[in-house]
Parts: structure tokens; C-alpha cells; sequence
């Protein structure tokens, strides 16, 4: 019978923007600076925001629709809609397929 070695356990670091612990499967990291660690979240606001800051740069279309659809959003965020039942499991769904 032979003994395997205990498996190390699984590496917790903090987020570096919301400060929440996830494990590394949970982060990503930036490129120049691999001691940052963003969980998915986190990199998905980041995201949005770049977005939003590339639309008001460069005007179109689209980031119009981009600035109604985070409008919509914010309102729904403030009246807490989004927490509400079933109202708030389709309105999370729709987030998450929505830029
Ligand atoms: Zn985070």
C-alpha cells in the first residue's frame, strides 16, 4: 500500500478590487502586473466600464444603445428590481446577455 502525498490545498486570494477571497481558478490576472488578481465579477464591471468609457470617446450608434441599455440598468440597480423574485431572477439573466 502506498501513501500519495496530500494534495496542497487550493491557493484563496483576495480580490484586488472588491476584496472577496476566491481561489486562482476565480481570478484574473493583469499582464504587466501578475500580483493582480480581479475576480470574474469584478473583470466584468471593469469591462463595462471600459466600454463605457470607449463610447464616450468615440460616439456611435451603438454606444448610444450601449448608454440607454446602462441607464436602464443603473434605474433598475436603484429601485432594487433586480432583487425582487422572479422579476429579479429574469432581470439577472438578462444582464448577464446583455453589454
Ligand atoms: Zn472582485
Amino acid at each position: 500500500m502506498t501513501v500519495q502525498p496530500e494534495k496542497a490545498s487550493a491557493v484563496v486570494e483576495s480580490c484586488w478590487c472588491c476584496g472577496t477571497q476566491y481561489s486562482e481558478a476565480e481570478l484574473v490576472r493583469l499582464g504587466q502586473h501578475p500580483e493582480v488578481g480581479v475576480c470574474l465579477r469584478c473583470a466584468r464591471w471593469l469591462q463595462r466600464r471600459a466600454v463605457q468609457r470607449l463610447d464616450e470617446r468615440h460616439p456611435s450608434p451603438g454606444g448610444r444603445l450601449r448608454g440607454g441599455i446602462r441607464a436602464i440598468r443603473a434605474t433598475v440597480i436603484r429601485k432594487g428590481w433586480h432583487q425582487r423574485g422572479q422579476l429579479g431572477v429574469l432581470l439577472r439573466w438578462l444582464d448577464r446577455h446583455l453589454p
